[in-house]
């Protein structure tokens, strides 16, 4: 575990706003299970707030390696079970990028593809898709039942050309990044001078993070960093974006995956509303929530 300094102004300057387990912030857990793409480990974790920006972000941190070994390696069949519901999301999702770029079809980089449910949605509407993704298993599955070839490995280490992508996507893959500043200005050097960044993150400012506290769904151990719109804005600005729009991204899941996803906070509701599910075949029934995803577009800042 390492010390982390603000991703966005660089200070070490903080004030702790969640505690964690234990005083150090030290933690104790397996991380190939918290570094899943359907993990639903409760965050333990110290998080503080940047007393020069505001971000929100966990400190102490594994070291970036670490992080990436853990979500390279084990299969998730929980995650892509869900991946008819997540494309229903994309199909929204996909229309809001087609609003941005008026309409026109092009090369779109899909960054942390997990599944590649984003991909196949753009594929099947005309788009030339490309995606990377750390999780072996993950790329294996995308290619085996959507025929798309998943660059295996992190953008860091990619060898695109610059500017050559019309949109780039990071769907729930910013606040897991150990460094999301690199990422993002990766992203610019990938994009074209009209490309379009596509980003959702859960808001930490947002009314459900403020009602729901500490018991927020998103706080999670696989998510570093907590962002609201003013340090999303500064982020995206400070990497050399101007973001576009900033609006409420309602995502959809089975009711079957919610209820296991509850289980982390409540093992006698999950149970209780688990037998109901199955006594009624519910499972399958789609479910649209809003706990403060938000979808930002943004365009390259031309100075
Ligand atoms: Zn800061």
């Amino acid at each position: 575990m390492k010390e982390i300094k603000c991703n966005i102004c660089g200070s070490n300057d903080y004030k702790v706003v969640h505690r964690g387990l234990k005083d150090d912030g030290s933690i104790n857990l397996d991380t190939k299970k918290v570094y899943a793409s359907s993990s639903n480990i409760v965050g333990n974790d110290r998080i503080v707030k940047c007393n020069v920006c505001e971000l929100k972000y966990v400190t102490p941190q594994l070291e970036a390696k670490d992080i990436v070994d853990a979500y390279s390696e084990g299969s998730d069949e929980k995650f892509v079970s869900q991946n008819k519901w997540r494309m229903i999301t994309f199909k929204r999702c996909l229309k809001e990028v087609e609003k941005a770029t008026r309409g026109q079809k092009g090369k779109i980089l899909d960054i942390g593809t997990a599944g590649g449910a984003f991909l196949k949605v753009a594929k099947d509407e005309g788009w030339d898709v490309a995606g990377i993704e750390p999780n072996k298993w993950l790329c294996n599955w995308c290619e085996e039942n959507y025929g798309i070839k998943i660059q295996q490995g992190i953008l860091e280490k990619t060898k695109y050309k610059s500017k050559s992508f019309d949109v780039i996507t990071l769907w729930d893959v910013l606040e897991h990044v150990p460094d999301p500043s690199a990422t993002l200005k990766k992203c610019r050097e990938l994009l074209k001078d009209d490309g379009i960044l596509v980003v959702n993150y859960p808001d930490i400012g947002s009314m459900p993070s403020k009602l729901m506290r500490s018991k927020w769904i998103f706080l999670l151990s696989v998510h570093l960093w907590y962002f609201t719109p003013k340090t999303l804005k500064k982020i995206l600005s400070k990497t050399g974006f101007q973001p576009i729009l900033f609006k409420k991204h309602w995502q959809t899941l089975s009711l079957g995956y919610l209820v296991y996803r509850m289980e982390e906070y409540s093992k006698v509701l999950a149970k209780i509303s688990g037998f109901f599910v199955r006594l009624f075949r519910l499972g399958n029934l789609s479910i649209p929530y809003w706990l403060g995803q938000t979808l930002v577009v943004a365009k390259k800042k031309t100075n």
